[in-house]
């Protein structure tokens, strides 16, 4: 299938990097995890996205189930996290309740690098509660998790604000008539995109558009009152954390629901694809939604781009290696090893074990080709004395140990190397 990928086991190991620095850090803040379905009805997508946006009129893999039911797999996560919240009654707990979690999402989009059909995402969302200083914080455990993963010096945060229900239709007017003004200036799509949605036209990347839309308008000089205020605490709150940023009035995100603070995190390392997180206010749509009248903030963090731009790990695939592979000759001798390794691995000390019908030499090969530390060798001699032969892959010292002592023996010398290592 275009557009979806596979982690091989040789990269899981920056992916486990990603998610346990983003469970470290969102819970020090306070946030809980919430694990939410992959899919969901199409209708609840259609109002919590906006029909007019690019996502949902273009982007969303849909389908009839058995039952006839319009059902859509999941193109983010911010619409089923407040579907959820509403439907459990989360806001019943002390605001802003905070929560996060992560996985797939899905969107029809042409696949280039670093843009999929299936991605995945951590998204984190804190609810009820309007406080700018809230905003503040929001953006600033976002860097925060950037700096965990030494990628924030990479990163330059962006921030706007797109006023409110108040001022953001009168802005929205003012942007329409500088554009159909302009129209015969602009592509064909920002022409069929301007009537439906022209705040989403700002964004357009032909480079022909840029000049009438780089004098459009700013909604900066259109906000009201309330929103001038928040926007400027926001600020003076992010001043106050040295967190630094530049103000980009052209930003406008993609999804419709966005009011107030909005901010991305951009990169000069990835292209086209240049957002790596991205994500702002709400205030209104848990309402639209069938919920309480509660305001919103979030973020979604798109892991392959943060995978992308880590560096290799260090050692690669090393730690997967055996400890020691035991190497019974005979089946007796297999019998008496198969608990022994299952001990040992109780333990978390990996060990392989050989079947019993290959001759030693050929087993110790293997044991050094796999990297094995130790070899256990366990013949007919050794059973019937009930012991084992514990051989040092690299010096070739060899010492016996009682077959019931083993498995404690094996985690003791994994304990002593790890503690040296
Ligand atoms: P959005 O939900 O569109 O604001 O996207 C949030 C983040 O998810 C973006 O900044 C990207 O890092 C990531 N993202 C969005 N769409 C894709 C995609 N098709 N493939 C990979 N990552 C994506």
């Amino acid at each position: 299938m275009r557009g979806v990928h596979d982690i091989l086991p040789a990269e899981a190991a920056k992916w486990e990097r990603v998610e346990g620095t983003a469970r470290r850090v969102f819970e020090a803040y306070g946030y809980e995890e919430i694990r939410l379905p992959v899919f969901e009805r199409t209708e609840l997508f259609a109002r919590g996205i906006g029909e007019v946006t690019d996502i949902v009129q273009k982007e969303m893999y849909t389908f009839l189930d058995r039952a006839g039911e319009a059902v859509t797999l999941r193109p983010e996560a911010t619409a089923s996290l407040l579907r959820a919240y509403i439907e459990h009654g989360l806001h019943v707990h002390p605001k802003p309740v905070r929560l996060y979690t992560m996985g797939p999402m899905f969107r029809y989009e042409r696949p280039q690098a670093g843009r999929y059909r299936q991605f995945h995402q951590l998204n984190v969302e804190a609810l009820g509660d309007d406080h700018p200083a809230l905003d503040a914080q929001v953006i600033g455990m976002l860097v925060e998790f950037f700096r965990a993963l030494e990628l924030a010096g990479r990163l330059q945060l962006q921030l706007n604000s797109l006023g409110d229900a108040k001022c953001r239709p009168v802005y929205r007017e003012r942007l329409l008539e500088y554009l159909r003004a302009h129209a015969a200036a602009l592509c064909a799509e920002c022409r069929d995109r301007m009537e439906r949605n022209p705040l989403r036209v700002l964004d357009c990347k032909t480079p022909a558009c840029r000049p009438v839309l780089d004098a459009a308008p700013s909604v900066q000089e259109a906000l009201c009152d309330d929103c001038r205020r928040h926007f400027a605490d926001v600020r003076e709150y992010l001043d106050a954390m040295a967190i630094p940023y530049v103000l980009n009035d052209r930003l406008v995100r993609g999804l419709d629901y966005y009011v107030r603070t909005t901010f991305e995190l951009t990169t000069a390392e990835l292209g086209a694809q240049n957002a790596v997180a991205g994500g702002g206010r709400y205030d209104g749509l848990i309402e639209l939604l069938g919920g309480p009248p509660d305001p919103g903030i979030g973020f979604a963090i798109g892991i392959e781009r943060v995978v992308l731009l880590l560096p290799p790990p260090a050692e690669g695939r090393e730690g997967r290696k055996p400890f020691a592979f035991l190497i019974p000759l005979g089946a007796p001798a297999l019998r008496a090893l198969l608990p022994v390794a299952t001990a040992a691995r109780a333990s978390a000390v990996t060990v392989e074990l050989g079947y019993g019908d290959r001759k030693l030499r050929s087993e110790l090969e293997r044991a050094n080709r796999l990297g094995a530390a130790w070899a256990v060798i366990v013949g007919e001699t050794e059973l019937a004395r009930g012991e084992a032969v514990l051989r040092d892959m690299a010096s070739g010292a060899q010492h016996t140990v009682a077959l019931p002592e083993l498995a404690r023996e094996l985690a003791r010398r994994f304990e002593v190397e790890r503690s040296r290592s």
